[in-house]
């Protein structure tokens, strides 16, 4: 490895002390007879300044410097009040490692706004910027606490196919692709497949993976691939402990962003705030009621809470401190979910979580008994032939279970305060998008 040291690592403690910084040179400036050479690595910014009376042979060789340059500069810290982070370092020596060409495609250390679509076009540059790197490494803090808490929970981690001859829900969603000779398709959701792992016994899962659906419409909180985090268990009583499991391990992923991502939050500015009171678990039929009484708003479709109606719920909880909440029992649901149960007085047993105003989640009980499911299917219309091998594993005992599927998407893009869930994801894909 080439000897280096993070600039966040370099601090006014090691004044007098020899380091090697190594990076891309984020700015130049030259003041005549001095060059400030500004470094960015993956931690941060350090600045070197090199000056012509001082270093002559070095003061050249910055001059040329330009931007996005990747550099190597060793140099004796020096404690400065001036400097950003009150340090910076006295020029040793110089290593040009490579040379960028210019122009850039994307300004990165000026502060020039450029519309989503060109940064996008452009992706790889535009991840250069802090700002735009925060995301992913506060993305990172995210998904390693909520892999954590499943992990100590006892849930198993597990892997389902990403091709299958039919989808969880069928439908215009899926991606056909071609499989040796045959017709098949990019995986919607791991539904099926976690179900039938609940009746081989495996009790409690949760898989980190990738889903795919083909919108045909492109909106600031849908893309075709999506990076998903989804959970199962075994020997529940009712939805109610999968909300649960939700909402323990959200909260505790939150916490520890807040605690391990300050840097990044503060790089996003992003004021965070953890719900420590219990989520509220409202019924569809009273968020129906919230959005008449309070807002006058009626959804169009009355089966459902359309994004309007999610956002005006969203201020609604807010405004009492809940920034995430459970609407529980939507109607006329799919197939799997357990619903219209003697004595429940919800439809179903299906919830979705909403958490500053977006859908993160959706989950509930499943139907574990195959002939009401089969009932389910012929009311519902569904050809009963492309599930068979689900039906039929799940028909030699099953226990009572249950679980959610999280966008994991959209859960950076909501604790980011993102406009667009394209911002979330490093390479994203939309109808409209198959590059870079
Ligand atoms: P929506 O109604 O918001 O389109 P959905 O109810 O169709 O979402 P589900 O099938 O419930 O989505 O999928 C579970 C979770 O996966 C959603 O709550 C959401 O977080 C995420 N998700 C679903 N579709 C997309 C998509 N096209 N892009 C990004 N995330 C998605
Ligand atoms: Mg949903």
């Amino acid at each position: 490895m080439i000897d280096r040291t993070y600039t966040g690592d370099v601090t006014p403690e090691m004044d007098g002390e020899t380091v090697a910084i190594a990076g891309h040179v984020h700015e130049l400036r030259d003041l005549g007879g001095l060059v400030f050479v500004i470094v960015r690595d993956r931690e941060g910014l350090l600045q070197a300044v090199f000056k012509e009376d001082r270093e002559p042979a070095l003061f050249e060789d910055a001059e040329d410097l330009g931007a996005e340059d990747v550099v190597r500069i060793e140099g004796e810290v020096t404690e400065s009040g001036q400097a950003p982070g009150g340090v910076e370092l006295v020029p040793e020596s110089l290593e040009l490692i490579d040379e960028a060409d210019a122009p850039l495609p994307l300004e990165i250390s000026k502060d020039v706004e450029a519309d989503l679509s060109t940064r996008l076009d452009n992706r790889g540059i535009d991840l250069r910027q802090p700002e735009v790197k925060a995301i992913f490494t506060l993305k990172s803090v995210l998904m390693d606490a909520m892999e954590d808490w499943f992990e100590r929970e006892g849930f198993v981690d597990v892997d389902t196919p990403l091709i299958s001859k039919g989808g969880a829900e069928g439908g215009a969603e899926l991606f056909p692709v071609v499989y040796y000779e045959e017709e098949a398709f990019l995986s919607q959701s791991p539904q099926l497949y976690k179900q039938i792992l609940m009746a081989s016994g495996f009790d409690k899962i949760y898989e980190t993976g990738t889903a795919f659906r083909a919108e045909d419409f492109a909106t600031s909180r849908h893309v075709s691939e999506i990076a998903m985090f989804d959970v199962e268990l075994a020997y529940i009583e009712d939805h109610d402990d999968v909300m649960d499991v939700q909402e323990e391990s959200l909260r505790y992923a939150l916490e520890q962003v807040a605690e391990h991502a300050e840097h990044e939050l503060d790089e996003l500015g992003v004021d965070l705030t953890v719900p420590d009171e219990d989520f509220p678990r409202i019924t569809f039929d009273e968020a129906l009621d919230i959005l008449e009484d309070e807002f006058g708003h009626f959804p169009d479709d009355p089966t459902d809470l359309d994004t309007k109606g999610e956002k005006l719920l969203g201020e609604y909880f807010e405004e009492q401190g809940h920034p995430a909440f459970f609407v529980v029992g939507y109607p006329d649901e799919k197939f799997y979910y357990m619903q219209n149960v003697e004595g429940d007085d919800i439809a179903s047993r299906k919830f979705d979580l909403i958490y500053k105003g977006q859908e993160l989640s959706s989950g509930g009980q499943r139907q574990h008994d195959v002939d009401a499911m089969r009932e389910m299917m012929q009311a519902e219309g569904v050809d009963e032939s492309n599930f068979e091998f689900y039906l039929d594993a799940l028909s030699y005992g099953t226990p009572p279970h249950g679980g959610y599927g999280l966008g994991i998407d959209r859960l950076v893009q909501q604790v980011c305060d993102l406009d667009n869930i394209k911002e979330a994801i490093l390479f994203p894909r939309d109808p409209n998008r198959l590059a870079p």
